[in-house]
């Protein structure tokens, strides 16, 4: 199968030209300023006439068919990498989760058994480590040889994910001989159960009070522990889901002192704030997720991080939760509400609309915070992550003047209402190549579930 994309503006990182891509079976084959010359030897022509060409998004964040408090986050590895695909998404990681007591390796094989034959784009897993010990320890390297090379660890809910000092010391130590990556959720989790309980005993059980008891100076805290520790053993370190303006300075004194710590932030603290919280009856459930939204003004920093490299991607942390018979799990009790919130296929045209046509971020810096930059950090690159002879053709026509209406009745995740709802963007994706198949087509669905496949990926480098 051959595919000309033709007459398109081509956006990496770095370049923006006009021109033409030619895909040969799963690779870019050959990039030109005209490649007329060979249009009739093609299967399929695409004409990219006034849309951008870019490379597909990744999102190194996503929780699909996840167990959470009682309950499972909405969206399967087919639904939910579909939406992605709607949204300009062509790769994910996921999390695989290890429990106490279980192998490393059980975890993959159960994460993987949850994708195959489900997911329409490319996927690969990060492992979440509850249960450091020296055969958990030891699996680590085998998983970085087999293509899982990043784990993600927990400051946050003792008892559950959270990881004392120790261990996350010694797990920091460990990729530091094996290569792999430290991934770090990082809020202050002994601090905020103790604001938790105190707050329940005072009758405080509404969703606002999810916030109100995850204070900003404990994400700092944990993000500046985190780094702390990653210094001590010599080792980058990567923090998850970034929202506080007070974590970010931790980051950014870091970064100024030349050590490798890298972040990530989320469009839900770009766009929502605290204010979510305060809407009326059981609806700041919708925006319940750790950590919390914060305030307005905080935006303003994130952005100020993101455009000057001190923030290095953008990443969703899906997790969707139904209102229905899920939120509601939390109606009389704010902590038993299930952490999450949707947010798969919104993300690029979100961060293209309030980013680049707001004069925040270049469409440059676009494309490398949405796909370049994760991909490089979590050893994909330039497999993926960039238009160039030789890479995945993971493609996305995108039409920049194209308005829509964010609305959980037109989206295609699984979940009865979105974060974003009611509000219009400028900027969308129109048609989607995951390895040079076609996905979605002029706004249409294409694809097929299964052929997404597991990315076996590389150490940093
Ligand atoms: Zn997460």
């Amino acid at each position: 199968m051959r595919t000309l994309i033709r007459n398109g503006t081509i956006v990496t990182a770095t370049d923006l030209y006009k021109g033409d891509v030619l895909v040969d079976g799963e690779k870019i084959a050959v990039i030109g300023t005209t490649l007329d010359g060979i249009a009739d030897g093609v299967d399929k022509i695409i004409d990219a006439s006034g849309k951008y060409v870019l490379p597909g998004g990744i999102d190194v964040h996503t929780h699909l068919d996840m167990p959470f408090g009682g309950t499972t986050s909405a969206d399967d590895f087919e639904s939910g990498t579909t939406a992605a695909a709607f949204g300009g998404t062509t790769s994910i990681v996921d999390f695989a989760i290890q429990y106490r007591g279980q192998t490393l390796h059980h975890a993959w094989e159960t994460w993987a058994k949850k994708a195959e034959g489900k997911a329409v784009i490319d996927y690969g897993f990060h492992m979440i480590m509850t249960d450091l010990n020296d055969q958990t320890e030891a699996e680590m390297d085998a998983l970085v040889r087999q293509g899982i090379t990043s784990f993600k660890l927990f400051m946050a809910y003792p008892g559950v994910f959270m990881l004392d000092d120790a261990s996350i010391f010694k797990a920091l130590l460990r990729t530091g001989k094996n290569g792999g990556t430290i991934c770090m959720h990082a809020e202050n989790g002994g601090v905020i159960d103790v604001l938790v309980q105190r707050a329940l005993a005072a009758g405080k059980t509404a969703p606002k009070y999810h916030a109100l008891t995850r204070p900003a100076r404990a994400e700092a805290e944990a993000t500046h522990r985190a780094i702390a520790l990653a210094e001590i053993a010599d080792v980058p370190i990567y923090i998850v889901h970034l929202s506080a303006a007070e974590a970010l300075e931790m980051v950014t004194e870091a970064r100024d002192r030349g050590l490798p710590a890298y972040a990530e932030t989320c469009p839900q603290y770009l766009f929502l704030s605290y204010d979510n919280y305060e809407e009326p009856g059981f609806d700041g459930a919708k925006y319940v997720m750790s950590p919390p939204l914060r305030q307005k003004a905080t935006q303003d920093q994130l952005w100020r991080g993101l455009a000057f490299n001190d923030l290095q991607a953008i990443s969703t942390d899906h997790c969707p939760f139904c209102m229905k018979e899920q939120k509601e799990l939390g109606r009389s009790d704010f902590s038993k509400i299930p952490n999450g919130a949707p947010g798969i296929e919104t993300r690029m045209s979100l961060v293209y609309d309030g980013g680049v046509r707001a004069n925040r971020i270049s469409l440059n810096r676009f494309v490398e915070l949405t796909s370049t930059s994760p991909a490089r950090i979590f050893g994909l690159f330039p497999r993926k992550g960039t238009i160039a002879p030789g890479s995945d053709a993971d493609i996305v026509v995108f039409d920049p003047n194209r308005t829509t209406t964010l609305s959980a009745r037109t989206l295609h995740m699984n979940v009865d209402y979105n974060p974003y709802e009611g509000r219009t963007v400028t900027g969308a994706t129109d048609t989607v190549l995951s390895r040079g198949r076609l996905v979605i087509e002029n706004g249409k669905f294409v694809g097929r579930a299964g052929s997404g496949s597991f990315i076996k990926r590389s150490v940093r480098t």
